[in-house]
């Protein structure tokens, strides 16, 4: 497998497809001769969307896997940022024995993990004091667990998979699923080269149909083609609503000896009030005096003005936290949400020739903040689904609910179902939720009185309705912000190397421009703007006291917060151009 990356162009040598790289589509050449001559359609065999820890599991999984039953079939991932790990952003502390499974032994040795963990702490604050736990919550215990970039980690991954003759192709946004008789054979990249209202202009370049026998979805978090056939389908009629975290994180060099390699603490309690917000933050030490450190809140708060990115800045204001970070300087700095639900919001996995992966189908283990493990793993059972589905013959939904027994096998269930109710016990607050959560380790799950769980963006209160302290009275004080420590969010947005064409239709789309208008805007005060950890929502009011909405989607960081929180479903998030959006090297 060869990839040439010349002037506009990848091109693959072995399946003779020439990919005009940066937003021209994709050619499918017949002959050995490498021409420029463009087609609209190209076909392979398994077409995985995302370049996570999902998708390219499943595509390592998958090559392996048919090469053992003698099989010879074409495997394409695609990817919209502008290379593997560019959108990539996680804590994180990964149990690795899912990669020992996945990978040759060689291979494995040469995962860039950063540090083994070496001292694991909780610790309780208070606004301005400490208490170190005596105790691990359960779940949390991350001795032996090795700590890394994930972008790091999928850019090896993305190395093991072309040597395994995988065809990937990062900077292509896939915003389309494409059905024949109701089902799905596919899907299409972009069109770009139109203007603000979607006209082509001279640069238009249609994007190009990738027909397959097995799509599987890996988009992580929210994701929007995972969403369209979650509800073409009615995948999750008899599934919890899915609920999600935001997680706001900086990556920092710190001044040498503030914190050892391989030390991670993870915080409860300040800047959050129990029974109001869920969520906490971590601290990773890594080597060459590297930290990730951040904020991660449930989306399930009421307050309209409740904004997780300055939360995270009065965070860091804390004594122990300030004490770690002064003097040192950012590396790089973003925002992602991830799912919640846990084993309840799982919606139905596969239909006919399409199966959903990773954080895309909800497998995250909230109690430990884990998720790259179990998307992973989800990834390998698709695989292995998929490998029987084409040696088969039959990629109907009749082979594909193989995946969901691989799933059921697997430590996917064995994790999380035993703790399936842990996030909805969680809305009591810490001590009532605590002690069910107590009760369930000992039942398996089990537990009366567990509360429904609603969508997040039904929990969102309208501003009269609040009858908490709302969000600038509550953190007064600490919200102005140094640019030192404690940064606003277009400097977050900066440091994320975050970038889009401007010659494109927004793709933040507002789903009913009356109703936002009349109840966004007017009766929760527009609380995108809060919740929106990268300056996207602005609120504009004219010299009559005229309120509208002023949208920089420029700035948008993929987090997804928005799509999921915004009230009445207003948002739509859509993929912008491919390569646009954050550039993340090491989150
Ligand atoms: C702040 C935070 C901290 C975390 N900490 C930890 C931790 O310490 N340990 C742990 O195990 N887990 C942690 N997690 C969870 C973990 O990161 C996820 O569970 C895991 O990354 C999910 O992998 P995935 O492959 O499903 O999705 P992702 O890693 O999100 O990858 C999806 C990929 O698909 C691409 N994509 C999406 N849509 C499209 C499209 N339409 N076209 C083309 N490409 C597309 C994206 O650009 C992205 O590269 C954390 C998550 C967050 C947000
Ligand atoms: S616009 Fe939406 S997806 Fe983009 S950064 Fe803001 S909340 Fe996240």
């Amino acid at each position: 497998m060869l990839f040439l990356k010349r002037a506009n162009y990848i091109i693959s040598l072995n399946n003779f497809y020439v990919f005009k790289y940066n937003r021209i589509s994709i050619k499918n050449l017949t002959s050995k001769e490498v021409s420029m001559e463009s087609v609209d359609t190209v076909s392979t065999d398994v077409l995985i969307i995302g370049g996570g820890p999902s998708g390219l599991s499943a595509a390592i999984r998958l090559a392996d896997k048919l090469k053992e039953k003698g099989v010879s079939k074409n495997i394409m991932l695609i990817e919209k940022g502008e290379e593997i790990g560019s959108h990539i952003l996680s804590g994180a502390v990964i149990k690795t024995d899912v990669f020992k499974e996945l990978l040759t032994p060689d291979e494995f040795n040469e995962v860039p993990f950063d540090c083994e963990v070496k001292i694991d702490k909780t610790v309780k604050l208070s606004e301005n004091g400490e208490t170190t736990l005596p105790f691990h919550p359960p779940y949390m215990n991350n001795m032996g667990n090795q700590i890394a970039s994930l972008g790091k980690i999928c850019k090896f991954l993305a190395t093991c998979a072309t040597n395994r003759g995988v065809e990937i192709y990062s900077g292509f946004a896939v915003d389309e699923l494409l059905y024949e008789n109701g089902k799905v054979v596919g899907a299409k990249t972009k069109d770009t080269g139109v203007d603000h209202e979607g006209k082509p202009q001279k640069n238009f370049q249609k994007g190009t149909s990738v027909k397959a026998a097995v799509t599987i979805l890996a988009e992580g978090t929210r994701g929007s083609l995972a969403k369209q056939l979650i509800s073409k389908f009615d995948l999750d009629a008899t599934s919890n609503p899915q609920i999600y975290s935001l997680g706001v994180k900086e990556s920092w060099r710190v001044p040498e000896g503030r914190i050892e390699p391989g030390t991670v603490y993870h915080t409860m309690g300040y800047p959050l009030v129990d029974g109001q917000e869920f969520g906490g933050g971590f601290i990773y030490g890594m080597e060459n005096n590297r930290v990730g450190l951040g904020l991660v809140v449930g989306l399930d708060y009421e307050d309209p003005s409740f904004n997780i990115h300055a939360a995270m800045q009065a965070w860091k204001q804390h004594p122990k936290i300030r004490a770690l970070l002064e003097g040192g300087s950012v590396i790089e700095a973003g925002a992602k949400t991830l799912p919640e639900g846990g084993w309840n919001s799982i919606p139905k996995l596969y239909d006919d020739n399409v199966m959903i992966v990773g954080d895309s189908a909800g497998f995250v283990a909230m109690p430990a903040l884990k998720g790259i493990h179990l998307a992973a793993t989800s990834g390998m059972c698709a695989a292995d689904t998929a490998a029987l589905a084409l040696v088969k013959g039959d990629t109907s939904a009749s082979t594909l609910a193989r995946y969901k027994e691989l799933v059921d096998a697997s430590r996917i269930k064995k994790e999380l179902y035993p703790v399936r109710n842990f996030r909805a016990v969680m809305q009591n607050g810490m001590i009532l939720g605590g002690l069910k959560f107590g009760i369930q380790l000992l039942t398996r799950g089990f537990c009366l009185l567990t509360p429904d769980t609603h969508s997040d963006a039904s929990e969102t209160k309208k501003v009269k309705e609040f009858g908490g302290i709302p969000f600038k009275e509550r953190f007064a004080g600490k919200l102005d912000f140094d640019k030192k420590l404690t940064f606003d969010k277009v400097t977050t947005v900066f440091q994320s190397r975050t970038m889009h064409d401007e010659h494109q239709p927004v793709h933040l789309v507002i789903n009913n421009p009356e109703q936002f208008q009349s109840s966004n805007i007017e009766e929760y005060g527009l609380s995108e703007e809060a919740m929106c950890p990268a300056e996207v929502y602005e609120l504009h009011i004219d010299k009559q006291g005229n309120k509208t909405l002023r949208l920089h989607a420029e700035n948008c960081l993929h987090c997804k917060t928005c799509d999921i929180k915004s009230p009445n479903g207003g948002i739509t998030w859509t993929t912008p151009y491919g390569e646009d959006g954050p550039e993340y090297r090491e989150m």
